[in-house]
């Protein structure tokens, strides 16, 4: 089997060196970005190989091709895995539309929100020919150490959400997936669960919002604490969120009755269900988050100033969790009929920080719209549920 991972940072070198150890897969790296593709071949090839340090112990894999021509190596490819940030999904699904084979199963790892709207943007009505999936988060918390040499992988999940069009061949993805990755894949419905289901939309956006709103400017000494260092308020806000995201789902299953949204579940089941065991008082919202060891000492992102450190708002929790998360959710509401006003205001908030106008006048109708995936931005204005 050929795999082609697109991609340079964290998530392509763990997958590289988990795929790269494999003998029954042939490894293909494309790294279109700036000049990584060199910088892979002279790390891989001085290190023998891309080595992940994992809490088991070393994994090297030794990719069969590097390259930033997509000609290169898509076309061979039965699976390709875009293993990149939301925003450079695009780009570099132009890049490869013209080479993928019909039959091949193309995948995000993230997926985030619309992803499957976005491949069916760029790929029209080959669409059809093609197997799409994507995975909720990436299975590993992962940290280059020494580029196209080493990564550390510092946590593995336990369980990751999977979606996959057509949902059949859901159990053959999650057997590869699961034995090339030693990771449980978990199979929901539709792309549409998959989105609505990811609760780092409220979370990360959730918390910034209610770490930052009142902050008025001053340096802080050290940074905050992102989990532990939330207030009640907070956790107010993050199951305000989380209950529109519920009403969104009820909407949906009596508009639609085949529709199975069962993955959708309240941010106090996830973190309830996930962190079982590291949780030490679950008597609240509020605690199960300040009390989870797995969150101990994980700060907020910030910028070093003269005098401490400011909050850093172009990072993920925002750049990345709102317009591929959260809006899209926004987006599904709206056309829904749902009203959302928590989340409403916290996209109102983060809208300013990032400089972008998603929201206008209470509609997904901004002028950055655009570079979101929220469904207005595909012109949808009907719901399309995958059956
Ligand atoms: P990263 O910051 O390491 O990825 C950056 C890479 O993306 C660049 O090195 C480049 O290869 C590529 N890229 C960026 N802009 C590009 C462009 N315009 N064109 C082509 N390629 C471009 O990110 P990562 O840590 O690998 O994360 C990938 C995804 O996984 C993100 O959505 C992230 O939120 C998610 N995620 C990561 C982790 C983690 O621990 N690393 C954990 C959970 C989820």
């Amino acid at each position: 089997m050929h795999v082609a991972v697109c991609g340079g940072g964290n998530a392509a070198h763990t997958l590289m060196a988990f795929l790269g150890s494999r003998a029954d897969v042939q490894t293909a790296l494309y790294a279109p970005y700036r000049d990584e593709a060199a910088r892979w071949q002279r790390g891989v090839m001085w290190r023998g190989g891309i080595v992940a340090h994992t809490a088991q112990g070393l994994v090297v894999g030794r990719p069969d091709q590097i390259t930033n021509q997509p000609e290169e190596v898509i076309p061979a490819a039965d699976v390709v895995i875009l293993a990149l940030p939301a925003f450079a999904h695009r780009v570099v699904l132009e890049a490869i539309a013209p080479y993928l084979k019909a039959g091949v199963w193309l995948g995000a790892m993230p997926a985030r929100g619309g992803f499957l709207w976005e491949v069916e943007a760029v790929l029209g009505s080959r669409v059809k020919d093609i197997v799409v999936f994507g995975l909720q988060t990436l299975p590993w918390a992962c940290r280059i150490r020494t580029f196209g040499q080493d990564v550390d992988v510092l946590g593995t999940k336990h369980v990751v959400d999977m979606a996959i069009k057509p949902p059949s061949l859901a159990q053959r993805l999650s057997t590869y997936l699961s034995d090339w990755f030693n990771v449980k894949i978990q199979p929901v419905r539709s792309f549409l669960a998959l989105g609505l289901a990811d609760v780092g939309q409220i979370i990360h956006p959730g918390i910034m919002y209610g770490l930052f709103r009142d902050w008025d400017g001053t340096p802080f000494p050290e940074p905050p604490l992102f989990y532990q260092g939330m207030d009640e308020a907070t956790a107010a806000i993050l199951d305000a969120m989380s209950n529109e995201v519920l009403s969104i789902r009820r909407a949906l299953e009596a508009a639609y009755p085949h529709l199975d949204l069962s993955a959708v579940r309240h941010v106090g089941e996830w973190i309830r269900r996930t962190y079982q065991g590291s949780i030490r008082d679950e008597s609240s919202l509020h605690c199960c988050f300040v009390t989870n060891e797995s969150y101990r000492g994980i700060r907020a992102p910030v910028r070093p100033v003269d005098g401490g450190y400011v909050p850093d708002f172009q990072a993920r929790y925002l750049s990345e969790d709102v317009p591929f998360g959260l809006l899209v959710t926004r987006g599904i509401a709206e056309l829904a009929g749902v009203p959302t006003p928590t989340i409403d205001a916290v996209i109102t908030w983060a809208q300013e920080k990032l400089g972008r106008e998603y929201l206008r006048d209470g509609r997904v109708a901004g002028r950055d719209v655009a570079e979101t995936r929220a469904p207005q931005r595909f012109g949808h204005k009907r719901l399309q549920v995958e059956s």
